[in-house]
């Protein structure tokens, strides 16, 4: 038996997708840019999609640029975001983002902007405070994500934005992992700038969306092309674009249903490994988090050797986020958290979705604790 509790890495597409995309990738194969009819019908789909993924968070479609998917909207807001305005040149960002985003800092600090990666606490919330003392006349962009891929926790945007604001900084977010789980909207929030991808929410890999509020005149990440309205060149990925709106309707229509399911599959399944597994916790345990996510600490036991014999048992689970698989180094997010990297070095990321059964949940719950027992008895950390 399989269990896929691995849906932070990558969802399944929904068969509704795969529907929708079906015809771009076979009959209907025009360039949506092309004058005839035939790559023009392309381009209709195509701005009914927008319209799709806009309503997903309260945007206009005007407002929504097509991308490769997440990493390449991270790369497009800091890197636009901090070239607005001269003046400003200065991002604040946390200690707990994505590599997308993380490394784009980094880059953007080597090259000498003014960077600065503001704290989170204990329970992975982020410190305000910390933020605030940050932000100044002199940043142009502060970036946080919406929620965290390897904890969930998720970050008051809201509250970030206003301080942003007050500084005349830009407020991006990276909603990579929150958009289609949690309702979204970009003009409560006060968010300027938006990173979302399919992938994370049952459409298809390599296309996602940068929202970019109105008025505001971001540089381009790439270039060499017309395509939406010279805000990111290269020929249209079709059925990619397609297949996202289809995601982002279902998503919606999902996310206005009136029981949340996976919330209280999600809790039953932590309840039952912490009793199972005496001596567990969950990082970030009492803070605000996705309905999908939860990472637990397994005191004494090497999360690699979790993940190889859940993996023989046909289970799928991350030891946090995906981009970190063969680097044997201390998660970022957790340590920030204060975590000890020996701890650290024990989570194991669970992470659900609409399609997950209650049978690969009862799979995972009778196949754990057993091996967390034996590899507990083997550890020379354990108590
Ligand atoms: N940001 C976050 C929070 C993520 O979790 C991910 C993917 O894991 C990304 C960005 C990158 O998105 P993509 O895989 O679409 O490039």
């Amino acid at each position: 038996m399989k269990a896929y509790l691995d849906n932070n890495a990558t969802t399944r597409m929904a068969p509704e997708v795969l529907d929708a995309m079906m015809p771009f990738l076979t009959e209907r194969f025009g360039n949506p840019s092309s004058f005839h009819s035939f790559g023009s019908g392309v381009m209709e789909e195509i701005e009914a999609a927008r319209e799709e993924v806009a309503a997903l968070i309260g945007a206009g479609p005007e407002e929504i640029v097509f991308t490769s998917g997440g990493t390449e909207s991270d790369n497009t807001a800091l890197l636009g975001g901090c070239a607005i305005n001269p003046l400003k040149p200065g991002l604040v960002t946390s200690k707990v983002e994505h590599p997308a985003v993380m490394v784009t800092a980094k880059r953007l600090r080597d090259g000498g902007a003014p960077v600065e990666f503001a704290e989170v606490r204990g329970d992975g919330t982020l410190d305000m405070d910390s933020l605030g003392a940050l932000v100044s006349g002199r940043t142009g962009l502060v970036s946080l994500m919406m929620a965290n891929n390897e904890t969930g926790v998720i970050f008051p945007i809201a509250e970030a934005a206003r301080m942003a604001h007050e500084a005349g900084a830009l407020l991006h977010t990276d909603a990579v992992q929150a958009v289609g789980k949690v309702s979204v909207n970009v003009k409560s929030m006060g968010i300027d700038l938006l990173s979302l991808s399919a992938h994370k929410f049952h459409g298809p890999k390599g296309i996602g969306a940068l929202y970019i509020g109105d008025g505001i005149d971001l540089p381009p990440l790439i270039i060499g092309g017309h395509q939406e309205n010279g805000r990111r060149g290269g020929t249209y990925n079709a059925p990619g674009i397609i297949g996202l709106g289809a995601a982002a309707r279902l998503a919606r229509e999902e996310l206005s249903g009136e029981t949340d399911l996976t919330g209280e599959m999600l809790r039953r399944m932590e309840k039952s490994i912490l009793d199972s597994c005496p001596g567990s916790r969950i990082a970030g345990g009492k803070a605000p988090r996705l309905p999908n996510t939860s990472t637990v600490l397994f005191r004494g036991v090497e999360s690699e050797a979790v993940m190889t014999l859940l993996d023989i048992e046909g289970i799928c689970v991350s030891s946090g986020s995906a981009c970190s698989t063969g680097d044997e180094s201390p998660s970022h997010v957790l340590t920030a958290m204060g975590i000890d990297p020996r701890e650290a070095n024990t989570a194991i990321r669970f992470s659900i979705s609409r399609y997950t059964s209650q049978r690969e949940v009862d799979h995972l719950l009778e196949v754990l604790p057993p091996i967390i027992d034996r590899l507990r008895k083997i550890s020379p950390y354990a108590d």
